[in-house]
């Protein structure tokens, strides 16, 4: 059975059995544009988008959702989610550089990172950059300083930890104590970091943020941790913290494999909304803005990997690889997490699967392997597989490993494609070279 639900929502397959995404034949995609490419469907997106605005804003008007950048950015997208009405949450100054480069709203933008370079503040200081998520003493300290310098009081959010564990993977943890990310709460540094927020002079404390961890299949840690950082809130009314925002992060799940059954938006939606009404109520304070920032819910689903198969190494009794032209230095996911990802035989997409594989890149690591043993019908060299749900954290890491080049990024909608990115060449790798 086709995969469906891990699959962007125009994803057809045609009489031949070959698969279609936004009216686009992958096959035909495969050819034009070469491989490995990822096809991004405009549709899917926008309504991701549309989502997250739609479920929150109708239960709590104050919702503003801001885009994680860092699952994947580039100028022509960042117009669509402007278009859309999202922010934008960067990390590190050449993301915000895309976003001047889009024209994008710059008050829009949140800045965050545990350790923001002091030309990186500096630069969004003076670009006038919406947000800056203090991160800790140090940067509370830099950006005082800086913002002086420049004449200006910076709007900033203080990153807290809430010590709660969002059961993931490790290496995508990031609200426990032992994290480098945000200020722990249970430890007194966070309450020390709000009072030197308040007294620092060039700095304008507009409330909390927290994110836990991506990605989260449980509803329960959104709740607990909305529910202790608004009460730790509370605590600083009469030293003069007034929670005008408050932000729970990102982190929504997607599902990558057709078992997966992630909540809906609406239920994180609910969840979040239901407890900061009901915790504010408690505790009489005012509803704050609340910003909600997802990067994976809004991309993954709309993104497919197209790869060309090529050598096929059979191991009687061992195992069958099935070798194509990507891998870990366009979606280092599997190596890094142990991430898992259905695979579809994309020109007999409606095919029973035959016979287990396991899909190989071509870089030279061992580790470089895109699904293990998976269940696929009999593919040959030159046969084109999807991996679909690729849009988030795959182009946005890939690296030169082996010097490739890193895959083009088109756009799909209602039987059109757009390049938005293109294949980088052997010169473009060695721009920065210097001979
Ligand atoms: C990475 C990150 C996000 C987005 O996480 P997703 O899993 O892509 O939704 C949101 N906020 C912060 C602070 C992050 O670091």
């Amino acid at each position: 059975m086709f995969p469906q639900t891990v699959f962007p929502e125009t994803a057809r397959i045609n009489e031949d059995g070959q698969l279609l995404i936004g009216g686009c034949n992958t096959l035909e995609l495969a050819d034009q544009y070469g491989t490995p490419v990822y096809v991004l469907d405009e549709v899917t997106l926008r309504a991701r988008c549309r989502s997250f605005v739609q479920e929150f804003q109708q239960r709590h008007a104050a919702s503003q959702i801001v885009y994680a950048a860092k699952a994947y950015i580039n100028p022509a997208l960042a117009q669509i989610f402007d278009q859309e009405g999202l922010g934008l949450d960067v990390v590190s100054g050449g993301e915000l550089a895309i976003a001047r480069a889009a024209g994008f709203p710059l008050e829009r933008v949140y800045f965050h990172g545990n350790n923001k370079g002091p030309e990186e503040l500096a630069e969004a200081v003076a670009q006038g950059i919406g947000r800056v998520v203090v991160d800790s003493f140090h940067e509370l300290e830099l950006l005082d300083r800086i913002a002086a310098d420049a004449g200006k009081v910076q709007d900033i959010l203080l990153r807290v930890s809430p010590g709660i564990d969002p059961h993931t993977h490790s290496h995508t943890t990031t609200g426990i104590l032992d994290s480098k990310f945000g200020i722990p709460i249970e430890t007194g540094d966070a309450a020390a970091a709000i009072r030197q927020a308040l007294a620092a002079s060039n700095l304008k404390l507009q409330g909390l943020h927290f994110h836990l961890g991506s990605p989260i299949f449980e509803l329960e840690p959104y709740r607990a941790a909305t529910e202790l950082v608004l009460r730790f809130a509370a605590g600083f009314r009469e030293e003069g913290l007034e929670l005008r925002e408050f932000s729970p992060g990102g982190g929504f799940a997607i599902a990558y494999t057709r078992d997966q059954k992630p909540p809906e938006v609406g239920e994180y939606a609910e969840t979040i909304v239901s407890t900061m009404i009901s915790t504010c109520r408690d505790l009489d304070m005012a509803l704050p803005q609340l910003i909600i920032e997802p990067g994976r819910s809004i991309i993954g689903p709309a993104g497919v990997a197209l790869y060309r198969v090529g050598v096929i190494k059979d191991i009687p009794g061992v195992r069958k690889y099935v070798s194509v032209d990507g891998g870990m230095g366009d979606n280092i996911r599997p190596a890094l997490y142990q991430a898992v990802y259905e695979v579809v035989a994309a020109g007999m997409a409606d095919r029973e699967p035959e016979e287990k594989v396991t899909i190989a890149g071509k870089y030279c690591e061992s580790g470089d392997l895109l699904a293990t043993d998976i269940m696929l019908p009999r593919v040959g060299a030159g046969d084109i597989i999807a991996i679909p749900a690729a849009g988030a954290y795959c182009p946005s890491m890939a690296s030169n490993y082996n010097l490739n080049p890193r895959p083009p990024i088109i756009l799909v909608k209602d039987g059109e494609s757009r390049l938005i990115r293109r294949r980088e060449s052997y010169q473009d790798m060695m721009l920065c070279d210097v001979i």
